[in-house]
């Protein structure tokens, strides 16, 4: 029998009174890890309907190829089946990431309440990172500017509730996408309700040189100019980044999202997390949506991220496993506002329990724990997943929802999505502004 607690912090007595429902279930493990629950920091939970669809393009491209056309698909698809295709593909991207033993994540979405729904009904701990635009996406493609500013604020009230499931963020999507004047309007809303912000950031080089262009800053130095550089903002993709932006966002206390497969996929290049982190910058770890990724699976991701410090910087020690796992959990959870990522008393009751049966873990080294996991689990590892002190997968089986019935009903829905999504006449638009 080997039982094997990975987290250096776990205090079996404290979590047996804080964890008292799970505490039989862990004793009788066997040959199983038991981890905090995995922490997705970013990604868009209505691309799960887009996986496997997007050819080799680069974002702009990419955005008017693969992204405005399907989010034109799933507009129209939502006045044909109503709020009911968001819980769809809220629930099956859900399940993907329980059966990885994620417990939450951070998703920039804006369509509607139905995703938060299906979180509470499934189990799920998820902040919802309400996305704003107001200039580039096509207008018939986004809501208007003040129905946005009302629709976020009504989410506030009613799924804002930073000791259960649900939390919300404001999210403008990127600079480019968000006039001044609404990016001032979100960072007063965060203070004042005392919420998370999340952007997109110079994820590519096209947007630092507008960016300069126009104002003569660069990304990050306009979010200062504007006062948004602060400990609320977590900053995705930060793929550009001169030395000066790295210090600013340092001192200011943002942190960062590292999103390796979607930047390494969509060509954006190597975000410089290994001088992110030097510098003191949290960097939590997202996979991004399933059209730029396409899984939701944050073991990869965290493969991702080593190998790819290591090949971009050409030093093997660049990023070690437990650094990774750290990006998952601890700094993951920073990002996301949450009291989670560790298996410590008083923290959030997340947890994942890994089987380490399978013949690609043999012969299993626990010298380096994390080493091993890191380089050689898979999501399919993953037997139990815990969430707020309830088990909803239990030896691989959902316990809040019939998931048999969930995939018949999407894959109904899918062929009519994939369909319409080839038929879509492609956007033109070229430049980042
Ligand atoms: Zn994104």
């Amino acid at each position: 029998m080997r039982f094997v607690v990975v987290w250096a912090d776990w205090n079996g007595y404290d979590i047996y009174i804080f964890m008292r429902k799970c505490y039989e279930q862990i004793l009788k493990l066997r040959r199983c890890v038991v981890l905090p629950g995995l922490i997705n920091s970013h990604t868009h939970l209505y691309q799960n309907l887009l996986k496997g669809l997007s050819p080799g393009l680069p974002l702009v491209p990419w955005c008017n190829q693969v992204l405005f056309p399907a989010l034109d698909v799933l507009r129209k698809g939502m006045k044909k089946h109503g709020s009911r295709l968001a819980y769809l593909w809220t629930a099956l991207a859900t399940n993907e990431r329980i059966r990885g033993g994620v417990a939450s994540c951070v998703d920039m979405d804006a369509v509607s309440p139905e995703i938060l729904r299906a979180w509470q009904e499934i189990g799920f701990r998820g902040v919802l990172a309400y996305t704003l635009a107001n200039k580039w996406v096509p207008p018939e493609l986004r809501a208007s500017e003040e129905s946005m500013k009302q629709q976020v604020l009504e989410f506030v009230q009613a799924y804002h509730h930073p000791y259960e499931l649900t939390t919300v963020f404001v999210a403008p999507s990127t600079l480019f996408l968000c006039s001044d004047d609404f990016l001032l309007w979100a960072g007063e809303q965060a203070r004042k309700y005392d919420l998370g912000m999340q952007i997109h950031l110079a994820e590519i080089s096209g947007e630092v040189d507008d960016q300069k262009e126009v104002t003569g800053h660069t990304p990050v130095e306009h979010l200062q100019y504007l006062g948004l550089l602060n400990s609320r903002l977590s900053a995705v993709h930060c793929v550009h980044l001169g030395d000066h932006d790295i210090e600013l966002m340092a001192k200011a206390g943002v942190q960062a999202v590292h999103c390796p497969k979607s930047n390494m996929k969509l060509a954006d290049g190597a975000a410089p997390i290994v001088r992110m982190r030097e510098a003191g910058i949290p960097v939590g770890l997202g996979t991004d949506g399933c059209a730029s990724n396409d899984l939701l699976d944050m073991w990869e991701e965290m493969r991702a991220a080593v190998l790819l410090a290591r090949v971009s910087t050409g030093r093997a020690e660049a990023m070690m496993p437990r650094e990774a796992f750290q990006m998952a959990t601890v700094d993951a959870a920073r990002v996301s506002r949450l009291d989670a990522g560790e298996l410590q008393p008083g923290k959030l009751a997340d947890i994942a329990v890994l089987e380490l049966q399978g013949i690609h873990l043999q012969p299993f080294n626990d010298q380096d724990l994390l080493n091993m996991l890191v380089f050689c689990a898979r999501a399919s590892d993953v037997r139990d997943t815990i969430i707020n002190g309830v088990t909803v997968m239990r030896n691989r089986r959902l316990t809040h929802v019939d998931e048999a019935a969930l995939v018949d009903e999407v894959e109904a829905i899918q062929a009519e999505v994939a369909n319409q999504y080839s038929e879509e006449s492609h956007y033109s638009k070229e430049s980042t502004r």
